[in-house]
């Protein structure tokens, strides 16, 4: 799809859309994107027409933790809350996550069951396996019934802007995004991928939140609460193979359950969890005195014991993939940082 041919008046815009769904993963840049559409969506009258949507990665997602006595929320829970705050109300948020049916009964497909049964980590491969399936899809798909029935009214397609947290700032592939980007046009569906907090800094973004004095998820801090942004770069999977090593060394740190998972089917699988180190490695360096101080260690729930075990059943059987990196058949593509992951930061 080629980009728009001309950057619109985001009020004209907005005004012309059927539905504005804006994606919001719980980190900071969603709900600052978020809020600008808002603004514009008001403007134009259409703030009736704005829809919130996460993605969830489950247990990969950063959960919510409890220290002395006070819960602070999960990436899933932050992004509920953050959609109320932009004045969205519940029943136009909506909580997406991958399902498929076992023995006859649907259940959560977790991204590590994906790749241990695929033997292969996202890094690999020109097509990202964890961004497209996982997220994109699964927003697509939970707005179809709205699509058939708005389609059938409208006698035409559905115009719909899909609103993300990507910034410039973020990396050369993201200062190259067009702030508009037409993804799909058919006869039911127009949609435009729509970055209003392209331009902003990180800066611009904390500063923005902290006089909102909207909530901000604990992973960015070195411990809950103490609101120093010394914790992790973003709030994306906890162990996100396109993370960079700091933030990877917090997380295993800070979610050693995890990280001892994903070195599990790194060791099964012969693939290393990314280009650059291994989760092995990374495990090791976390115990070493330079490594960063987790704050807090997450006692894992329920859904992380059934990711566990579901990993566990799929590391008894054959790998689904012939990975590049595994049999050396052919060079390792990296597509570079999370660039593809559109809900993320
Ligand atoms: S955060 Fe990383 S691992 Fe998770 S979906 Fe995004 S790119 Fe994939």
């Amino acid at each position: 799809m080629s980009n728009h041919p001309r950057y619109p008046d985001p009020v004209e815009y907005a005004a012309t859309r059927h539905r504005i769904v804006i994606n919001l993963s719980g980190g900071k840049d969603g709900l600052r994107a978020g809020a600008m559409a808002m603004d514009f969506a008001r403007q134009a009258g259409a703030a009736d027409r704005v829809w919130t949507a996460h993605a969830s990665l489950g247990p990969m997602e950063w959960p919510a933790v409890t220290v002395d006595g006070v819960r602070w929320p999960s990436a899933s829970e932050l992004a509920a809350i953050h959609s109320r705050a932009l004045g969205v109300s519940p029943e136009r948020h909506i909580e997406v996550q991958r399902t498929r049916e076992v023995n006859g009964e649907r259940v959560p497909f977790d991204l590590l069951t994906f790749i241990a049964e695929r033997g292969d980590w996202p890094w690999l491969g020109r097509a990202r396996t964890c961004t497209g399936p996982w997220k994109t899809k699964m927003v697509y798909g939970a707005f179809t019934p709205q699509v058939r029935s708005l389609r059938r009214d409208l006698g035409g397609p559905v115009l719909i802007a899909n609103v993300l947290g990507l910034r410039a700032e973020e990396s050369p592939d993201r200062r190259n995004r067009a702030m508009w980007r037409r993804t799909t046009d058919n006869s039911a569906r127009v949609v435009d991928d729509w970055l209003p907090a392209h331009q902003e800094t990180t800066q611009e973004v904390w500063e923005w939140t902290d006089a909102q004095e909207h909530p901000r998820h604990w992973c960015y801090d070195s411990f809950p609460g103490a609101r120093d942004l010394a914790g992790s770069s973003r709030c994306s999977c906890s162990t996100c193979t396109m993370a960079n090593n700091r933030d990877l060394l917090l997380a295993v740190g800070r979610r050693p359950r995890l990280a001892e998972l994903c070195a599990l089917v790194e060791r099964v699988r012969q693939v290393p969890f990314n280009p650059s180190i291994t989760m092995s490695e990374l495990i090791e360096r976390s115990r070493r005195r330079d490594a960063p101080d987790p704050g807090v260690i997450v006692d894992e729930g329920e859904d992380f014991e059934r990711m566990a075990r579901s990993v566990h059943a799929a590391l008894k059987q054959p790998p689904q993939w012939e990975s590049k990196a595994r049999t050396g058949t052919g060079p390792a593509q990296i597509v570079g940082g999370c660039d593809g992951c559109a809900l993320s930061a």
